[in-house]
């Protein structure tokens, strides 16, 4: 069995699902496989922007809406044979007349919550899946469409839900137990919790749908397709003679995702390489290109010291300091405890060697209810002059070379 992951843009518009849908074929010729696919290009940011308009009573929702429900309805009429479009159509409307309602709620209220959010979110993957689906189907392949919410289940940490890998790994290979197709499509980026809340698993969430899936029925390989034909030495959005990298081993495509390569999303790794299990990055709109090999072995060229740069821009530095840290235990503890429990994530730490100081940095979004909550919880060593208030540094980046050779020099 196969995994194949197609994002936003490779299923933007019916043009680009015969892209698609050539893969598929060729593949599933092959192998069986699954098909996980992302909501159309641009249909998550919509209904975001659609839901913060509608709480923050800006009327303009509906016309976004609007705007989203078109697209769909013209992906369907392009996409689909007209005898089977009505159904296709209404389908649409269906779920674009829910939407409406959701956000009306919202409107009243004034009040759009994660579990709101992931809620509204879910219809991008849940509509691109189906339609998708139906063509391919409408072709004449043996597909059929898995519902992922019911496979994936999650904590209750709405817009960023974390895996029961233990359930969902019994989940699908179950069901592949007892089902054969030959091609099998599922939404990405969603899920849900024990109480059958919708659950999504972070932005960019389908790469990690597709790995959880492949290493769950220890897949032969996993393929993420999109638009750029590999993960390259820098993004190419910022630097124009960027490479592609052929071979890359797991650990240095995790660092460089983890960094701000945004072409894999960077929890994907983790579920596969502890399977062994080989992930291609592929170009939809330019197939027969190389791709980049990311597996255990290390990158093609061994005489690199690094293999890549990569950036992450709207980061914060938090520092604590003050004579009283030195030599009294728990103090980072006590620092790491307040982050997390604030589900604040921390990107990278640094201590000096004096213990007079420890700096981390974490997104600046979350800057604010750091600073409260770390100074709250130091209150006592902040009265005694232990420790000075936190100190904050706003609008930095961070940017990372990376590369397994590094460590020798
Ligand atoms: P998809 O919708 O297919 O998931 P994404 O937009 O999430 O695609 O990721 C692909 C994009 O990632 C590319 O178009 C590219 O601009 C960007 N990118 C950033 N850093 C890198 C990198 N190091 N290598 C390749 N692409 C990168
Ligand atoms: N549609 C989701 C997002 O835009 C998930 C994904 O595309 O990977 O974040
Ligand atoms: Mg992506």
């Amino acid at each position: 069995m196969k995994v194949l992951k197609f994002g936003g843009t490779s299923v933007a518009n019916a043009q680009n699902i015969l892209l698609v849908e050539k893969i598929v074929k060729k593949e599933s010729s092959e192998n069986r496989v699954v098909v996980v696919v992302s909501a159309l290009s641009g249909v998550t940011d919509g209904l975001i922007s659609a839901a913060e308009s509608a709480s923050a009573k800006n009327e303009n929702y509906s016309e976004t809406i609007k705007t989203l429900e078109e697209k769909h309805l013209e992906f369907v009429k392009n996409l689909l044979p007209i005898t089977e479009q009505s159904s296709w159509l209404s389908f649409v409307k269906k779920n674009f007349n829910d939407i409406e309602d959701i956000c009306n709620g919202i409107y009243v209220l004034g009040e759009f919550t994660p579990r709101i959010k992931d809620k509204i979110t879910a219809y991008g993957e849940f509509l691109s899946s189906n339609i998708i689906a139906a063509k391919l189907k409408s072709d004449g392949l043996d597909c059929v469409w898995l519902d992922s919410r019911n496979y994936i289940k999650t904590n209750s940490n709405f817009t960023d839900a974390k895996v029961d890998f233990e359930k969902t790994n019994a989940n699908f290979q179950n069901y592949f137990k007892e089902n054969k197709q030959q091609v099998t499509l599922a939404p990405g980026f969603i899920a849900s919790d024990v109480d059958g809340n919708i659950t999504t698993l972070g932005r960019g969430g389908s790469d990690y749908t597709a790995s959880i899936i492949a290493a769950a029925v220890n897949a032969k390989e996993l393929q993420i397709w999109t638009d750029v034909s590999g993960m390259m030495t820098a993004d190419p959005r910022l630097v124009s003679n960027a490479k592609i990298i052929h071979k890359i081993s797991y650990q240095e495509a995790m660092e460089l995702s983890h960094f701000g390569a945004k072409v894999i999303y960077p929890p994907t790794i983790q579920p596969i390489m502890d399977k062994n299990i080989d992930l291609w990055i592929k170009n939809t709109f330019a197939a027969d290109d190389f791709g980049t090999l990311i597996s255990h072995t290390k990158t093609e060229n061994d005489n690199n010291v690094a293999v890549g740069i990569s950036n992450l821009s709207k980061v914060a530095l938090l520092t604590l300091e003050g004579s009283g840290m030195i030599g009294i235990p728990g103090v980072s503890a006590k620092l790491f405890q307040c982050l997390s429990q604030e589900k604040i994530n921390v990107i990278l730490i640094t201590q000096s060697s004096s213990e007079h100081s420890i700096t981390v940095a974490i997104n600046e979004s979350d800057v604010e209810k750091a600073e409260k909550a770390l100074n709250y919880a130091f209150e006592d060593d902040l009265k005694l002059h232990k420790i000075d208030p936190v100190k904050v540094e706003k609008s930095l980046a961070i940017i990372a070379l990376v590369g397994e050779n590094m460590k020798s020099r």
